[in-house]
């Protein structure tokens, strides 16, 4: 079929298909069975699962459409222009499923695939421990083989919606004997047993979404172990790759166009700034306006020049330097609207303030974490400096 035709049918079947509160923004389910979804969402989610579409580059034989780039990018296109919401998004569509496709083996695809492309489970990201952040592989959480199940000891920090999950994908330590790198396994753990205790953490903004995620004797079977024992660093680095093309907006496993909407300027900004003959009066504000938009175009474009390059689902290395200025434009965005909302833009009130200048400093402080989260500024850019530019250690 060609594009044209496929984009026809696409449209058509969207506007009989989507509920309508399923359009516009909101919740963006990612699938845990421990929240109950509203009807509309619930059915949206179930139809886009039908059709393959909430995974759509993946085989139809897992859950997916099998679609390739070109009708993949015409598919998220027309979700777009109808405004229909991502069915289900974040870790399961975006870094595990594609990760036990790259590396599973035909029945770990047989099993785990087709629940991820459903939305039956949320799943937990276990990497980061209180000595192992940037230095992941100083991770300390332990598996000992107990005939055909490993038996997990430790903590991990910093998991976020853990309170939410169903699964956790956890990194751990199986041969502290070998060098730090070649002793580490990827494994798939059930959340809802006895030796995982979850803990959220209190921010200071009083919401908890990140928590510290315990494990005493929790049970995982031989079964679930992901590209092999010991073979968990490559396994474990190429899903951090997915997570960071994910916040480059280049990832095409899910049905997201990624985040580069949110590096555009709302226009309602312009009833804050003072204008002259509907020019913004403040030259240094205007300059830095049209900086912004001339990243964030120059973004857009790379954002879709890396699409066109991948020959996966993600990238390799250059994930790190799309994830690092996407995150920094971002961030550039939410300095400007802050800026040019003056004291307005710096609502403390909570009780009292106008609710859309509230979010935007929630925005402002929140998206702090950009830089950090996936793996921080820094260690992105040596990633870049080495593995990129090849530059010497
Ligand atoms: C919003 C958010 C969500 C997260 N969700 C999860 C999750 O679901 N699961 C999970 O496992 N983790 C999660 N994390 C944790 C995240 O992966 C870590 O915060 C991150 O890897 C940094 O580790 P750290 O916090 O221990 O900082 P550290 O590694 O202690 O770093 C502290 C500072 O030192 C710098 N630094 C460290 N090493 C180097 C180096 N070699 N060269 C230069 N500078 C260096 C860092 O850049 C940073 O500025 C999340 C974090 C955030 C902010």
């Amino acid at each position: 079929m060609s594009t044209a035709k496929f984009r026809e049918e696409t449209r058509v079947w969207i506007e009989e298909n989507c509920p309508p509160g399923a359009r516009g923004s909101g919740q963006i389910p990612f699938g845990s069975r421990q929240v109950e979804l509203e009807a509309d969402t619930a059915l949206w989610l179930e139809r886009m699962a039908e059709k393959g579409w909430t995974v759509p580059t993946w085989p139809k034989a897992y859950g997916g459409a099998g679609l390739e780039r070109d009708y993949y990018e015409v598919l998220i296109d027309e979700l777009k222009k109808a405004g229909a919401r991502t069915p289900l998004t974040g870790r399961v569509v975006n870094y595990i499923g594609p990760t036990i496709l790259e590396f599973g083996t035909d029945a770990q695809k047989q099993k785990w695939l087709p629940i991820c492309a459903r939305g039956e489970g949320a799943w937990a990201m276990g990497y980061s421990e209180p000595g192992a952040g940037s230095d992941l592989a100083s991770l300390n959480t332990r598996a000992v083989r107990d005939g055909d199940r490993y038996l997990l000891n430790g903590s991990k920090m910093w998991t976020s919606d853990a309170t939410l999950c169903d699964y956790i994908f956890v990194l751990v330590r199986t041969s502290p004997e070998k060098p730090k790198h070649e002793g580490i396994t990827l494994m798939l753990v059930d959340m809802h047993q006895p030796g995982v205790k979850v803990s959220p953490i209190q921010l200071i903004s009083g919401a908890s979404p990140f928590c510290e995620t315990h494990f005493e004797d929790a049970v995982v079977s031989v079964d679930d172990v992901i590209g092999g024992v010991d073979r968990g660093w490559t396994v474990g680095k190429r899903l951090l790759q997915f997570e960071r093309s994910t916040h480059a907006g280049i990832n095409i496993s899910g049905s997201q166009g990624g985040r580069s909407e949110e590096s555009k300027m709302p226009e309602w900004v312009g009833d804050y700034v003072p204008k002259v003959s509907g020019k913004l009066s403040d030259p240094a504000l205007r300059k830095w306006l049209t900086e912004f938009e001339m990243n964030s175009h120059a973004q857009r474009l790379t954002q879709r020049r890396a699409i066109e390059e991948l020959s996966s689902r993600a990238p390799g290395f250059t994930s790190s330097a799309v994830k690092l200025t996407n995150a920094l434009n971002i961030q550039n965005g939410d300095e400007l609207l802050v800026a040019a909302m003056g004291h307005q833009g710096l609502r403390w009130d909570v009780q009292t303030a106008d609710q859309q200048e509230l979010a935007v400093l929630q925005k402002w402080l929140y998206q702090k974490s950009l830089t950090i989260a996936g793996g921080t500024k820094e260690v992105q850019l040596n990633i870049i400096a080495k593995r990129v530019l090849g530059l010497p250690d």
